[in-house]
């Protein structure tokens, strides 16, 4: 067993029970445990698809087929994907009433497929896709089993209105989604507790929800195997998201069952 990290889950769940509910912004590190690779490490699959170029969005404008070449070997490496340990976590601790919703940079639609209710996701949801004319929606499964049965067809087409179909994931160069970004803020500014996990804070607006929460004397709790950020944390939880949020939820439960916490 380690002490020290015992001992700082302990010191979360405290924080929980007495900040809750509380806000969870999640990114890329919390799927990497569900079989969904860091597409930009060496080999990965953006040293064979420059996103800069596939994931443009002024590109896909002209020649949405770069996209669809991209998302159909991306989906290949993403379809059996599962949410893992601390995905069930995060929905367990939506069920005792301590968590309000999740904000995350992920598109993998992991969150809802655990369980969770409110998930803001801040760059869009792979797992669906819309028709630019007309705006009829469809899943994204089934449209890539048409550009995997049919070779000729480059770009899945809206049947009604002949349309060229996007995935539902914000690309470079595409605004946020406003009301998902102002909800966000808004939850990350509200909340007493910020709980993060694998993100590595670096990109825009991960940063400033970071910010906004301890702005306004919010403590933030941070779950990553590597301690980069451990200077923004109140609480570093060094270690796997799958193995430690689920020791997390069960100190919390026990301090509820309890019903009394150590001055804080
Ligand atoms: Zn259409």
């Amino acid at each position: 067993m380690n002490s020290e990290l015992d001992a700082a889950i302990t010191r979360a769940a405290e924080i929980i029970i007495s900040g809750n509910p509380i806000v969870a912004f999640t990114g890329a590190g919390i799927s990497v445990e569900s079989g969904i690779p860091d597409f930009r490490s060496p080999g990965g699959l953006w040293s064979k698809y420059e996103p800069s170029v596939y994931c443009n969005f002024q590109i896909f404008r002209k020649r949405p087929e770069l996209f669809w070449e991209m998302a159909t070997e991306m989906h290949a490496t993403m379809k059996n994907a599962r949410p893992n340990p601390a995905h069930f976590a995060m929905a367990e601790l939506e069920r005792l009433g301590l968590l309000s919703c999740i904000v995350t940079q992920n598109v993998d639609n992991l969150h809802q497929e655990a369980g969770s209710n409110l998930v803001y996701e801040l760059h869009g949801n792979a797992s669906k896709s819309t028709c630019i004319g007309c705006k009829q929606s469809f899943a994204t499964n089934d449209l890539i089993s048409e550009l995997e049965s049919n070779k000729d067809l480059k770009v899945p087409k809206c049947p009604t209105c002949h349309g060229v179909i996007k995935m539902n994931a914000v690309l470079f160069g595409e605004p946020l989604p406003r009301n998902v970004l102002e909800n966000a803020m808004r939850a990350a500014r509200e909340t007493k507790v910020l709980l993060v996990v694998g993100t590595s804070l670096v990109v825009s607006p991960a940063n400033s929800i970071v910010d906004l929460c301890k702005d306004n004397d919010g403590k933030v709790l941070i779950c990553d195997p590597n301690p980069s950020n451990e200077t923004l944390a109140d609480v570093m939880l060094c270690g796997a998201a799958g193995m430690i949020l689920p020791r997390l939820v069960n100190a919390c439960s026990m301090l509820l069952r309890r019903g009394s916490i150590a001055d804080l």
